[in-house]
């Protein structure tokens, strides 16, 4: 163990004097402490421990001594900070905690290596950059839209500011681009092994909400921040590799096992729903008309469906999940997702409801004659999904529990708001109480 003072010396020129331990909550949310440098062996090594009682989803008031141990190879300087940060694993008596997010993805990794199996995931986050005067009116700074540039970008040096400081945090930025929506922006980021592109998702949040707040801009990554407006997606690629392989290779477009990964993902579409749409603002995305999935198909290239499969073969081989959206819990979709994929190849499950057609534009009854199942419309409908579905219950592991009882209290707090406020209870608009619990997520 390392008991000298001495800070650890920063690849940025400065002494980092402080680590920030984090890791997730039950909303994906980062939470953290920090220790001085010098504690820092002690952290990889015996770990620090901490009181979770009142960490959303974590242990009740009886039993909450938890510790932290300091996963290494995520350690990353805070470039404007004079910080270093570090994700890592929570334990309890020894043992991985049950509902530690990282915890529960990491489990998933493991179950598949042991088939030979690794997931590479890249995901595809947006956001908005708003301006807001105390209230919740909420103002566009720009006008522009899709691809637009120059003077109706009017956030392009603060993207490209987030950019620059993302290699800090060990991401890879590919894209930058203005997205639809008025002031909404998208940066890709290149794909990698799941669980470290879970670890870059919570870090690109935090670089982007760190930048737009020193330019006096906030950052939100809620679903469908304004009613009329297109909402945030985080569409996942994915593809499955064994022994330095894309499994998802097929002779001409996708291999079976691709095949079956869809068929998988279909199966249990409306439960996954529940953890890669978690929030009750999730649902009002997932709406016709804003390039948002709203129906259980897939296709190459359609952009209507729930599952795309970009035109690109060879090592790029991969299928788009286009449901996701920022505000899951990466670690926990990303469980949920890889189980219900191999739950698929397991079975052999064909993909059904096959469709290029634009599904905003048929009619029920072709929808129905083409055995097209509708996503879930409200959280509430989604969490009766979830508790129906063996198999993306056991992907949330230990955490299953603490996840649906904190979500069924979200529900109904929001079902009491609405009943407070005589609004219908199926109502499609935005409303304050989903600003104030969702705009930071
Ligand atoms: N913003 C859209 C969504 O909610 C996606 C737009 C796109 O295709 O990039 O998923
Ligand atoms: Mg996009
Ligand atoms: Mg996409």
């Amino acid at each position: 163990m390392m008991n000298s003072l001495k800070a650890i010396e920063s690849g940025f020129g400065r002494k980092v004097r402080f680590v920030q331990l984090i890791f997730v909550d039950i909303n994906g949310v980062p939470k953290g402490m920090e220790i001085p440098a010098a504690r820092y062996e002690e952290a990889i090594e015996d770990g620090i421990s901490f009181d979770g009682s009142s960490i959303p989803g974590f242990q009740g008031i009886e039993d909450s001594d938890l510790i932290f141990k300091a996963d290494p190879s995520t350690y990353a300087e805070v470039p404007w900070e004079g910080i270093a940060r570090v994700y890592g694993y929570i334990y309890k008596d020894g043992k991985p905690y049950a509902a530690d997010p990282r915890g529960v993805l990491k489990k998933v990794i493991d179950e598949l290596a042991k088939e030979g199996l690794t997931a590479y995931i890249g995901p595809e986050p947006e956001f908005y950059l708003l301006r807001r005067n105390g209230s919740w009116e909420l103002h566009l700074p720009d006008g522009g839209g899709y691809f637009d540039i120059l003077s109706l970008d009017r956030a392009r040096e603060i993207k490209r500011e987030i950019a620059e400081y993302m290699p800090a945090f060990g991401l890879i930025p590919e894209v930058l681009h203005h997205e639809v929506g008025n002031a909404q922006h998208e940066i890709d980021f290149r794909y990698d092994e799941a669980l470290r592109t879970a670890d870059n998702i919570i870090s690109f949040k935090y670089v982007v909400k760190a930048v737009a707040e020193r330019h006096g801009l906030y950052a939100t990554f809620m679903p469908k921040p304004l009613h009329g407006m297109p909402g945030n997606g985080m569409h996942l690629h994915i593809s499955l590799w064994k022994e330095g392989e894309n499994l998802f290779i097929g002779e001409d477009g996708l291999s079976d096992t691709a095949l079956y990964f869809i068929g998988g993902l279909l199966k249990h579409a409306k439960a996954l729903t529940a953890v890669t749409n978690p929030t009750v603002n999730s649902y009002k995305r997932l709406v016709p008309g804003y390039e948002a999935p709203v129906y259980v198909s897939w296709g190459y290239r359609n952009r209507s469906a729930l599952i795309r499969v970009p035109a690109f073969w060879g090592n790029g081989a991969r299928i788009e999940y286009r449901c996701p959206d920022p505000s899951a819990n990466p670690y926990f979709a990303f469980a949920a997702i890889l189980m219900a994929g191999l739950d698929g190849i397991r079975h052999k499950v064909e993909p059904s409801a096959y469709v290029e057609e634009n599904l905003y534009e048929i009619s029920d009854d072709r929808r129905k004659r083409l055995g097209i199942e509708t996503l879930p419309e409200s959280l509430g409908e989604a969490l009766e999904a979830l508790k129906n579905d063996k198999i993306v219950r056991k992907a949330l592991g230990g955490a299953y529990e603490n996840f649906v009882r904190y979500k069924e209290r979200e529900w109904e707090e929001y079902l009491a708001y609405l009943e407070a406020n005589h609004l219908p209870k199926d109502t499609k608009r935005v409303t304050e109480w989903e600003l104030e619990r969702y705009f930071h997520v």
